[in-house]
């Protein structure tokens, strides 16, 4: 009953990526989290509608031509009650329960669901508009009540678990009996297996905990708003472009108010903070910005203590010792131990070199008579300083050379061939949901159909912020699919006629999602649960991150990266720059981070009879026992406001995204060891982690592969963090 999750682009671990917005990084979970507003009256639903049957074309890709925004709700609604009808079958059989009669069978269910709910999904992400939105809001409390329905279902449950328990003497398959371990504990996540009362008790938590939740991400979008920066002195804007100070003059129009407004992002450091040279107003913005849940009447605090303590009882009620024990249990690194440990090794070296990033910005903040030390909105300011010293890069002599359409197949594509041996051929004739999306037929080695491929790539009003990777179809030798998958990012459109000249950014995007795509397109199993990208959180960047090496390999770079008039390669110098310009505030970028996961962390380890914490005390006893509470460099979330953990599902997990990062540069050194970038290194890879979805247990699955289990050594010297 697999159901593929949007997956997101990284959470901007350096200045120079792209920072990818909440929207995009927990697309799913918005999509299935938004509160009931609209019930819309769903049409029938039969034998016209374009999901009623399994797509007749190519690769069963959704037949867009066919499909108008009134077919969704009908087909999902059957899709989920086809679906419930399949699951009570399963859960009556007479027969006693067999893997095929139980395991097997749950997979081959939900197959109109998944196919109306993964093309919705990709539209109601990609190409949205007020319909699809009231169908969003629709069917996102049906769905929760039906994966509930099939989760709680005590019948069905007895059939898994007798499987479950004599699976020793089924002598399964490896990857059968894999199936079974997965399958089993999602029900005992759920709460499968406690007793009546219990399972009150814990519809009960989720209950007020759903409630908090969604209370917690309103307030804050609402408490956000209001702590904008609001002056009517156009000189505390200094350093500000004349466009800035436009953009912030309209949006005080719109919010009618006098002035400038300077609105908050959601993180503790705001993009201003570079170019804003008056120093009260910097520190004004994050006053503002650090203390935006705390005003009285959206004061967060009790809400978040609140949440912590539902969630550690939540815990003790499943078998648990804390929170971040039940999320871990089913992730590559298992325990909160191991985690912290990771968190440990990376938190000396990452505060080392922050500190040194600091003593060079007081030496620049001395040497203009400041006359004061550095504190938190000082940073960005003089770092820009120090930056335009020592690696002047200028973005417009780089673009000219990063033509969109010679970057997708003299880069991307090329290095996917390199590696994987694959070509791609455009394909006009299949529908799309936008006129913008190109799709490819990709080829295997052997010249044999492996996947489909959409890609999205320029920006609309209508789409989601930052960029992601989905599929319509999963792979599956089970149900005969091959993969359809698709990337969307949010790259400038060029007006017609001209070329789409791309940033570095923007390229390092264009690997990352296809790097997804390749996990997805490259997958080789029976089940699709565990097919593809559907995989624990702390490994699902690994292969997007991974792709990314190769944008800057030089055999690559020099294939793509052509002056876009004249075909001459980038000038030495330029790529020099470039390459240097990674090292930047490494130091302080990865402590923020690394403060945010302990903060989470800890949170999410409290006993389950811990009392009401006070937040302000208790984050900075967290971040002193952590020691990572180096005064000018913050959390890049807050308790308060740190949404990933509050109400994006990130709970215990946002340090996934340093996890996958160590296992991307330490897979990456492998390749370098080897001989980089070769046909035999990238079909060993292939073979032994992107073709194996979850069929194996992933700290063994990577040791096998890697010869040994991840080390932290080379993503501490790919952040310029080695002390020398
Ligand atoms: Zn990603």
């Amino acid at each position: 009953m697999p159901l593929q999750p949007l997956i997101s682009g990284r959470e901007a671990p350096v200045t120079h990526y792209v920072i990818h917005s909440f929207a995009s990084l927990c697309a799913a979970a918005v999509l299935f989290m938004t509160p009931a507003r609209v019930f819309a009256q769903a049409a029938a639903f039969g034998p016209s509608n374009p999901f009623y049957a399994p797509s007749t074309l190519p690769f069963h890709a959704p037949p867009f031509d066919r499909i108008k925004d009134s077919d969704y709700q009908p087909a999902i609604e059957a899709g989920m009650a086809q679906q419930i009808q399949e699951i009570e079958a399963i859960a009556s059989d007479p027969a006693a329960p067999t893997f095929e009669n139980t395991f097997v069978a749950m997979e081959k269910t939900g197959r109109l669901l998944a196919r109306s709910l993964q093309t919705f999904s990709a539209v109601a992400s990609a190409n949205t508009n007020p319909t699809i939105q009231g169908v969003q809001s629709a069917i996102a409390p049906m769905l929760a009540a039906h994966y509930d329905a099939i989760y709680l279902d005590a019948k069905l449950f007895a059939r898994v678990k007798a499987v479950h328990d004599n699976a020793a003497n089924l002598h399964l398959d490896p990857e059968s009996q894999r199936l079974v371990n997965i399958v089993y504990d999602e029900f005992i996540h759920a709460g499968a297996a406690l007793r009546d009362a219990d399972k009150e008790k814990l519809k009960k938590i989720n209950e007020e905990a759903s409630t908090l939740e969604d209370k917690f991400q309103r307030a804050l979008l609402a408490d956000t708003k209001k702590a904008a920066f609001v002056t009517t002195d156009r000189s505390s804007l200094a350093g500000l472009s004349d466009a800035q100070i436009a953009a912030a003059a309209q949006l005080a129009e719109s919010r009618k108010v006098q002035g400038f407004v300077i609105p908050l992002q959601n993180t503790t450091q705001q993009p201003d903070f570079a170019e804003l040279s008056d120093r009260a107003t910097r520190e004004k913005i994050f006053q503002n910005g650090w203390t935006r849940s705390e005003q009285t009447d959206g004061d967060l605090r009790p809400v978040i203590a609140r949440l912590a303590q539902l969630r550690a009882q939540k815990a003790q009620l499943l078998g648990y010792p804390n929170y971040a024990a039940w999320v871990l249990e089913d992730q590559m690194a298992k325990t909160p131990q191991a985690v912290m440990d990771f968190l440990n090794q990376l938190i000396p070296p990452a505060t080392a070199k922050a500190k040194s990033e600091a003593q060079e910005i007081q030496a620049v903040i001395d040497a203009q008579h400041g006359g004061f030390t550095l504190q938190p909105w000082d940073w960005d300011f003089y770092a820009e300083q120090v930056r335009k010293a020592k690696y002047d890069l200028d973005e417009s002599q780089v673009k000219p050379y990063f033509e969109i359409n010679n970057v997708l197949e003299n880069g991307v594509f090329y290095a996917a061939h390199e590696l994987y041996g694959l070509t791609f051929a455009e394909r006009r004739d299949i529908p799309v949901w936008q006129p913008d999306v190109r799709v490819f037929e990709v080829h295997d080695a052997d010249g044999k159909p492996l996947a489909l491929f959409y890609c999205d790539y320029f920006k609309r009003d209508n789409k989601n912020g930052g960029a992601w990777m989905s599929s319509f179809v999963d792979q599956s030798r089970l149900l005969g699919n091959l993969p359809v998958v698709y990337n969307v990012a949010n790259l400038p459109k060029p007006v017609p006629g001209q070329p789409a000249l791309i940033s570095a950014d923007d390229v390092r995007t264009m690997f990352h999602e296809f790097g997804h795509a390749l996990h997805g397109m490259l997958s080789n199993v029976e089940y699709p649960t565990l097919s593809g990208t559907n995989v624990p959180r702390d490994f699902v960047e690994f292969p997007s991150q991974f792709n990314e090496h190769w944008a800057t390999y030089p055999a690559v770079f020099q294939h793509y990266a052509k002056h876009y008039q004249t075909g001459a390669p980038m000038p030495a110098d330029l790529v020099e720059k470039l390459r240097k310009s990674h090292d930047f505030n490494q130091g302080y970028s990865l402590t923020e981070l690394l403060s945010a996961s302990m903060l989470d962390m800890q949170w999410h380890t409290l006993g389950a009879g811990a009392p009401l914490e006070d937040v302000d005390a208790f984050e900075k006893n967290a971040l002193e026992k952590s020691k990572v509470d180096l005064a000018a460099v913050p959390p890049r979330y807050r308790s308060t406001y740190f949404l990933h953990i509050w109400a994006n599902g990130y709970a215990a997990g946002y340090y996934a995204y340093q996890w996958t990062e160590m296992l991307d540069d330490d897979a990456y050194q492998w390749f370098e060891e080897n001989g980089g970038l070769t046909r035999a290194n990238g079909d060993r890879f292939r073979k032994m982690v992107l073709s194996r979805g979850n069929t194996e247990d992933l700290s063994t699955l990577y040791a096998n592969w890697r010869g040994r289990a991840p080390k932290i050594d080379a993503m501490i010297e790919d952040r310029g963090l080695k002390e020398n």
